[in-house]
């Protein structure tokens, strides 16, 4: 019942996604500037965030296809060319085709299955590739290899079924390996479809083999050659293979019989779960010390009305990209919209139902989290990109407990100039990739890694002294020297560690840093130097 109510809530809404998103593509089409651009790409991520969860399924992946092609031109330097523009706007009217279809015809077939993304131990995922070109199949599966996957490669669909593991991960399908009913079969296996994301590779990226791959389920198209850097950007945001901690579920509802059974049925699922009863005192800490990846709220309690507090959460800075979500026994519609308006992301009904929760949850912690990675991260490495690799500092600084050490250490690749003058850019790329994962591999879970500029990543230790930070370098060295024969070129890498001391700021440690590096450079490389400016401990 309360699916179905959603839904039609939806669809109610499409008619002013619908204009908004034109005029917003219109607005950039006549005009073509960031601005535009970014105003038009939060219209797509709306929708891409909400369709699917309201039973659009098709719609939902014809904007999330959008999301992926706009997300590297988003907030960014980088500007789309003519062809990628043209690329746009056709996905861009095929998207408004649909939701105008589904604004006209109510009987629109509405798909129950909702995809949900396994959280797989990030060492040991497996992955299918269904290619049946012998030698594409081999070079993926040993580039995929290197990159701490483990591959089985199949030639027919027939074999997908059986080839599916408990840490199946993903599945990568080339198109051009598919006949017309193998797209059907494919389509129809629920049990993949429904826990399994599908990637789509093809040797023509046109219009049509996108939409049969949206058509068939799949969650990213990569056309052919692959680019790898691209491939690994898709397994990892399809498979949030890098979200090793749980999620984080701020709930707050006066009623605590209420917010009690709420956290039960997120625990179950495996959230983390905070519930405040008491907002005047104990709100401002949890949001403070929590850090929630998404609020519940309730619209109405004694002290503030939940539109209240929505208010004052917005008006904190790291908030802004949190999904709130509002909890009332309030049914009308017209209020629910108007609570929305607030900036609420969705509205559940009470009763709420287990299902409802967890769905609702499921997909608007998924949208928050792209957002908030796209302000974040570095899309090549999917590290931590320079601003955010700052700002933590700056804040791990400030909040350390003092008599706990931290190091910091600047490391660069080493002749990396040459790696790209003698074998190409693809594989400068791909090394980065490489270098960026194998670091998140050896170093702690705790430790900070951030790609600070072009081939120059730093990482914070916390609680750490520089001699334990020598030694996680030195594995590092080992583990990249261990995979030599696995990677299209050797490669090395130097270093500049400093420990932090009391008078520091980000940018005094990062000098010395810088320094030691340097010096690393200039005996020889392939060394990492501590700052022997270092205060005593
Ligand atoms: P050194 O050992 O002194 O660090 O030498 P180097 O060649 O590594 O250093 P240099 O600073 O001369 O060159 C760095 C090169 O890295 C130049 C630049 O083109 C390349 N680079 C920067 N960002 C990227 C990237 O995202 N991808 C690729 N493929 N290359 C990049
Ligand atoms: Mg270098
Ligand atoms: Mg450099």
């Amino acid at each position: 019942m309360q699916d179905k109510e959603l839904r039609k809530q939806y669809s109610l809404q499409i008619p002013g996604l619908l204009a908004d998103l034109k005029k917003a593509a219109q607005q950039w089409i006549d005009e073509p500037k960031q601005a535009h651009f970014d105003e038009f790409f939060t219209k797509i991520l709306n929708i891409s965030g909400s369709a699917a969860m309201f039973g659009h399924i098709e719609i939902g992946n014809i904007a999330k296809l959008m999301q992926d092609e706009m997300s590297p031109f988003f907030r960014s330097d980088k500007h789309p060319t003519e062809a990628e523009i043209q690329h746009i706007i056709g996905i861009n009217q095929q998207l408004l085709s649909m939701m105008q279809q589904a604004e006209t015809d109510p009987k629109t077939e509405i798909r129950e299955i909702q995809f949900k993304a396994k959280i797989i131990d990030k060492e040991f995922m497996h992955i299918i590739v269904l290619e049946n070109d012998p030698v594409l199949a081999k070079d993926i599966k040993q580039k995929l290899t290197s990159t701490s996957f483990e591959i089985s490669t199949i030639s027919e669909i027939s074999q997908i079924t059986s080839s599916v593991q408990k840490n199946t991960g993903c599945i990568i399908v080339s198109l051009d390996s598919l006949a017309a009913e193998d797209l059907i079969t494919l389509g129809n296996i629920e049990r993949i479809r429904a826990s399994i994301p599908l990637i789509f590779t093809s040797g023509s990226s046109d219009i049509n083999a996108r939409l049969k791959a949206v058509q068939a389920g799949g969650q990213a198209f990569i056309s052919k050659p692959l680019d790898y850097t691209q491939v690994l950007r898709s397994i990892d945001s399809l498979t949030e293979r890098q979200q090793q901690q749980q999620y984080r579920i701020l709930i707050i509802d006066d009623q605590k019989s209420l917010s009690d059974y709420y956290a039960s049925i997120l625990k179950a699922s495996d959230f983390e779960v905070l519930s405040v009863n008491n907002p005047e005192h104990e709100l401002m800490p949890a949001l403070a010390d929590f850090e929630p990846d998404l609020i519940l709220l309730d619209l109405y309690m004694p002290y503030c009305n939940g539109q209240e507090l929505a208010g004052i959460i917005r008006q904190m800075d790291n908030l802004l990209s949190v999904p709130l979500i509002f909890l009332s026994a309030e049914a009308s519609t017209d209020l629910q919209l108007r609570a929305m308006s607030t900036g609420a992301d969705a509205f559940l009904t009470k009763p709420v139902s287990p299902d409802d929760l967890l769905l609702t949850v499921q997909s608007r912690i998924k949208r928050g989290r792209a957002v908030y990675d796209l302000v974040t991260k570095d899309p090549l490495s999917g590290l931590l990109n320079r601003r955010e690799s700052i700002r933590r500092l700056e804040e791990i600084s400030r909040s350390r407990r003092k008599n706990t050490p931290l190091s910091v250490a600047m490391v660069d690749l080493d002749h990396f100039k040459k790696i790209n003058d003698t074998l190409g850019h693809s594989v400068g790329d791909w090394v980065i990739k490489f270098f960026a994962r194998s670091m998140q591999l050896i170093f702690r879970e705790c430790d900070i890694i951030g790609r600070y500029g072009g081939e120059e990543f730093i990482i914070i230790f916390p609680d750490t002294l520089p001699e334990a930070a020598q030694l996680a370098c030195k594995r590092l060295k080992k583990y990249i020297i261990a995979s030599t024969h696995d990677l299209p070129t050797s490669f090395t890498y130097s270093g500049g560690l400093a420990l932090l001391n009391d008078q520091d700021d980000s940018k005094a440690i990062l000098d010395r840093t810088d320094i030691a590096l340097y010096k690393a450079k200039e005996k020889g490389r392939n060394k990492v130097i501590t700052a022997t400016d270092n205060p005593t401990h």
